[in-house]
């Protein structure tokens, strides 16, 4: 995952501007000055696949929970990366430092340093915001006017989120990780920005003024892994009245249950069914490409190398993922490629197919459409019949 790997893989992917994460750590600083060209103060650019790059990392506070933090600038970070130094022991090993601070000293810091800040994956269950807390103010506390967004993660929507009254005030991001640049990973959620240049400052006052962020896009939030409740050894799932009974702990493997998105937005939430305010895009469901050509020819490897390379031709011919899943005529993708893949495509679109839900690190998994597969039995017993 260096900056050229992850430059190249974006633009197959539709990314025009991916965070760098891991900025605060110096290594990975000197990578981004060598690599990239200077855009501006906060915004920086891969020369060949014009792919372009906002500073971002993400911080852990001394009560496990994650922040994530957008720049202006370089000397911006350099500033707070100073300011965190004497209550952090890992900052030049992990790209994701510890720290012996609190929300609200980290938030006035960011705000110290004219950055954007706001929670991590807001709702799982090992190192978020609501793992810890029952409000944003319990967290932030005065520093709450500081604080623009919530990173929804991947388990969760806007549909769960909205249904909690005080989140309305906040901007929504759809960001994801990637650890590595396989396409099932990389960009599995983005958001869309209508700016007038893709460039951190037009970017910065998007989402502090909650406008222009016109779509948010990821997973649906049972392909996630904390979706459910669920035993973080073995998986076995338990209702919330489960799990409290058996003190959290597995009565199958002795493991540790963990609270899912899920029930956890139950438990915070005021409303029955979301309430967004005015300025809150829609939030499209997606799923990776490489998993539907998977599912499609029943591979349960994604990155298989005869998936790989179907879905490069099918992302190189029709511009980037995203349009193969959202915007592509499906006839146009049938005449392309085979026939399986453009019906598991439509299969999607028409939010037919079936997942397992994910819970307790285990992620969700696609299943083929029992639609499909009694339409393939129904094929088959009708020509059972024709031979009588
Ligand atoms: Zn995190
Ligand atoms: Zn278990």
């Amino acid at each position: 995952m260096v900056f050229d790997t992850i430059a190249e893989q974006a633009i197959y992917k539709g990314l025009d501007f991916v965070g760098t994460g891991d900025i605060l750590h110096p290594k990975w600083m000197e990578m981004l000055k060598k690599g990239l060209e200077k855009v501006d103060e906060g915004t920086y650019q891969h020369s060949e696949h014009g792919t372009k790059f906002v500073l971002t990392t993400e911080v852990e506070d001394e009560q496990k929970v994650h922040h994530l933090l957008i720049f202006p600038s370089i000397q911006k970070v350099e500033e707070f990366r100073e300011k965190l130094e004497p209550y952090s022991s890992d900052m030049y090993i992990d790209g994701r430092p510890k720290v012996d601070l609190t929300g609200v000293e980290i938030a006035e810091f960011a705000a110290d340093s004219d950055s954007l800040i706001g929670p991590s994956h807001a709702f799982t269950p090992w190192t978020s915001i609501f793992k810890e807390f029952e409000s944003l103010e319990e967290c932030y506390e005065d520093q709450l006017k500081n604080v623009d967004f919530l990173e929804l993660g991947l388990s969760a929507d806007t549909f769960l989120a909205d249904r909690i009254g005080e989140l309305g005030k906040l901007s929504f991001l759809s960001n994801s990780d990637a650890h590595s640049p396989w396409p099932n990973k990389l960009g599995r959620e983005f958001n869309r920005f209508e700016l007038s240049e893709p460039n951190a400052s037009e970017l910065f006052e998007s989402i502090k003024k909650r406008k222009n962020i016109t779509l948010n896009v990821g997973l649906d939030p049972e392909l996630g892994k904390y979706h459910l409740t669920a035993c973080s050894r073995c998986y076995k799932r338990f209702s919330l009245k489960e799990a409290e009974k058996s003190g959290w702990k597995c009565n199958k493997c002795g493991g540790t249950i963990k609270k899912g998105v899920y029930n956890r937005i139950g438990e915070l939430s005021e409303f029955e069914k979301p309430q967004s305010p005015d300025f809150r895009p829609y939030y499209l469901h997606t799923v990776p490409l490489t998993e539907i050509i998977a599912l499609a020819w029943n591979f349960s490897n994604p990155r298989s190398s005869q998936v790989q390379k179907t879905w490069r031709s099918l992302v190189e011919e029709f511009d980037n993922e995203i349009t193969v899943l959202v915007d592509t005529p499906i006839d146009e993708i049938e005449n392309f490629t085979d026939s399986e893949i453009a019906f598991m495509i439509q299969a999607f679109r028409n939010k037919e197919l079936d997942i397992v839900p994910g819970g307790g690190g285990k992620y969700g998994e696609l299943e083929r459409p029992a639609k499909v597969i009694n339409a393939q039995k129904k094929e088959t017993q009708k020509k059972l019949s024709e031979f009588g």
